[in-house]
């Protein structure tokens, strides 16, 4: 049988059921993906010279061996291995640890590298590999991301009897012209030098091509996406424009320039029988809502039905509950399902949603699973479109018919990158906010001045206001979090009582509780809500003019905006009092620009200047695609390049027939196919 990349990893040698599996969930399904899972670093095993090294620096010494090495068993399964390496004119200890195997490489005259950490104070080196000096590739040790139920050397192995089985079916995917063009590197030496390096100039020459290829191959995607999209009859919603602008009027507030224009856009879209896919970015209380609503609205006159979409059940409630109130004189059936509808429930709604009875679907992840029928879904509309992945859009799909498809977002991405990483999308923003509004002011302060804050907080309450407090994270452990959560609101009870109710919301609340703890903060039982993250997005409570933030330097300038955002939507003055004690510049430049600005496109470019790479919290969220190489930041540039190629390669006639394009053609093929977004 002839070998091919799609060849499943149960193929090679060595790779069972139980290591197979293990593979999968790293994402490795074909001999394919394993040789584009690349290392994430590279422990540099060159040799180097004594006199540069630093206390405690991982490094490679070369020398002969000057002693027979001497094994000390101490405990029941340890021991350590001594001996003396000659280097130039000085003698090293070097002692390796639980590693007596090594007795029989070492022998005394033998020229030998050591690999291991280096004590400048006793002049001695911690073994911990010893390798083969004359073989450049072993110098470079590729570390690739491991998991419990597979080990780094199992994949080192794995990706190294891949290489050298498969390596003469590696053929160029990008088309000639564009390798010559950027001169990239022949696909089968780029993966070779990804994996095994003989330099650094090596790894980084490799590096750039894989990045352009994976580049490329995104934007075709998209491209290739872009094109069936249009090509593909949508529905062209007709939709009823006199009674559209009637339900406008009945709004208590005139919308603002922007919503205007967003509405006109969407609207076009709606009409024109090709399919939408728009985002739609606005900051945080700029009134993305209010145009789901009238969009919906619009679709629901024309005979269809909608669906709105949100990331948590309280969100989703809370647009179920607003809704119901701005659709309250129309025709148009509200509906709310979530995972916590109860099954009688549930069934009469998916009868009456299979009968075309509900106009108006909102919930949670709900909307997409096996049993949800719809009689004639006509839009889908996801909030918080970054909480998502990014294949809702072909599971919405599969429920029936083209619905057109919009995407609400308030995660500030520098527009550039927006247009260029959501490159199968239009994009609409709404760039102003509803007048009246007042700017929140924002204040850090250290952690021992917190007191005072508390004081500023309690003239608030005093004034009839509600408060947000936000508790300090702890490092990835949610239940260490909870607790904190409530040793805070504790304490803060403590504080306020008798005249204040303090309430808590956290993660691990049942999503009853979770709303009790809501309707009673937005009813205004609770005066004061400490929380984790959960209330990041959305909720909106105009009473509330406090938002209190512990640790505030452990969050990204993108969260920290979205948890302001929470206040400052009513007409009273709101404030942001930041808690933290920064430790480096960055932290402290990061908590000044908090209290500098308010305009989260300007933070966003701010948190990309400061962080400089794909660590930048909105973007990570942000449901962009993650690359295996690319930096869709750093890398910018190249994925702009990546854009326009493949934007050219997709605007020539008949591209895919092209003797140049074929191994792209094929690739893409394979690619469309199993992320199920070819129909
Ligand atoms: P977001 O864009 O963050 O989702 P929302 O849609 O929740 O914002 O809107 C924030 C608040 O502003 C809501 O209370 C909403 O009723 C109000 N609002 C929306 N549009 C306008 C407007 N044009 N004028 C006044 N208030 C508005
Ligand atoms: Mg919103």
């Amino acid at each position: 049988m002839t070998k091919t990349l799609t060849d499943p990893v149960g193929e090679l040698a060595g790779v069972g059921p139980a290591r197979q599996k293990a593979l999968v969930e790293l994402g490795i399904n074909t001999v394919a993906d394993l040789l584009t899972y690349y290392p994430f670093r590279y422990d540099d095993l060159q040799v180097k010279d004594i006199n540069e090294i630093a206390d405690q620096e991982k490094v490679t010494l070369k020398g002969t061996v000057a002693s027979e090495p001497v094994l000390v068993r101490f405990g029941r399964k340890k021991n350590r291995l001594n001996f003396r390496l000659l280097i130039d004119h000085d003698v090293y200890m070097v002692t390796f640890f639980n590693q007596p195997y090594l007795m029989k490489q070492i022998e005394t005259g033998q020229a030998l590298a050591v690999y291991g950490k280096w004590d400048a104070k006793r002049s001695s080196i911690t073994g911990m590999k010893i390798i083969n000096p004359n073989n450049a590739e072993e110098a470079f040790g590729s570390i690739y991301p491991a998991s419990k139920s597979i080990k780094q050397g199992t994949i080192q192995k794995l990706v190294k009897q891949a290489y050298e089985a498969y390596q003469d079916s590696i053929v160029d995917v990008v088309p000639e012209p564009l390798i010559a063009k950027y001169r990239l590197l022949p696909r089968q030496q780029m993966i070779h030098d990804m994996h095994f390096p003989i330099s650094q100039e090596a790894s980084a020459a490799a590096r750039r091509s894989a990045t352009y290829e994976e580049f490329l191959m995104f934007q075709m995607q998209m491209q290739v996406l872009k094109r069936s999209d249009h090509d593909t009859d949508g529905i062209a919603i007709h939709y009823d424009n006199e009674r559209l602008k009637a339900f406008i009027k009945t709004l208590p507030f005139e919308l603002t320039h922007a919503q205007k224009r967003v509405v006109n856009e969407i609207c076009l879209d709606l009409k024109s029988p090709k399919h939408m896919n728009r985002l739609l970015q606005g900051d945080v209380g700029s009134g993305k809502t209010i145009v789901a609503a009238i969009v919906m609205y619009a679709a629901i006159t024309a005979g269809y039905q909608t669906a709105l979409m949100a990331p948590t059940e309280i969100l989703a409630e809370q647009h179920a509950n607003n809704l119901a109130r701005v659709f309250a004189d129309t025709p148009v059936n509200v509906a709310l399902l979530t995972g916590s509808t109860k099954p009688a429930a549930r069934k009469t709604l998916l009868a009456a949603l299979a009968a075309g009875e509900i106009n108006l679907l909102i919930g949670t992840h709900a909307l997409i699973q096996d049993g949800v029928d719809y009689a004639n879904l006509g839009l889908v509309i996801t909030d918080e479109q970054h909480r998502f992945g990014v294949n809702q859009r072909a599971a919405f799909r599969q429920k029936g018919g083209q619905p057109d498809a919009l995407a609400m977002t308030a995660t500030p991405i520098p527009r550039t990158l927006a247009i260029t990483a959501y490159g199968e999308m239009d994009v609409s923003e709404i760039d102003e906010l509803p007048a009246g509004r007042q700017p929140i002011q924002t204040t850090w302060v250290r952690s021992n001045q917190a007191d005072n804050a508390l004081v500023f907080v309690r003239k608030q309450l005093v004034a009839g206001s509600q408060v947000y407090v936000v508790t300090p994270l702890i490092e990835e452990s949610e239940t260490l979090d909870v607790k904190n959560a409530e040793a805070l609101s504790e304490n803060l009870q403590t504080y306020f009582a008798p005249d204040y109710t303090v309430g808590l919301l956290h993660g691990r609340m049942k999503p009853e509780e979770k709303e009790a703890v809501m309707a009673d903060f937005k009813a205004g039982k609770i005066q004061l809500l400490v929380s984790t993250t959960v209330i990041e997005v959305g909720v909106d409570v105009k009473n509330a003019t406090v938002m209190m933030i512990y640790d505030a330097d452990r969050f990204g300038l993108a969260q920290l905006h979205q948890l302001r955002g929470r206040v400052g939507r009513g007409q009273k003055a709101s404030y942001c009092i930041l808690v933290a004690d920064p430790k480096n510049q960055q932290g402290i430049e990061r908590m000044q620009i908090m209290t500098e600005t308010t305009n989260g496109f300007v933070l966003a470019q701010k948190d990309l200047e400061l962080r400089g790479s794909g660590e930048v919290l909105g973007v990570k969220q942000s449901g962009m695609p993650s690359f295996k190489v690319g930096d869709p930041i750093a890398d910018l540039n190249v994925l702009q390049v990546a854009q326009q190629d493949a934007h050219a390669i997709v605007a020539t006639p008949k591209w895919d027939q092209q003797p140049e394009n074929q191994a792209l053609a094929h690739y893409l093929k394979g690619k469309l196919a199993a992320v199920g977004t070819l129909d």
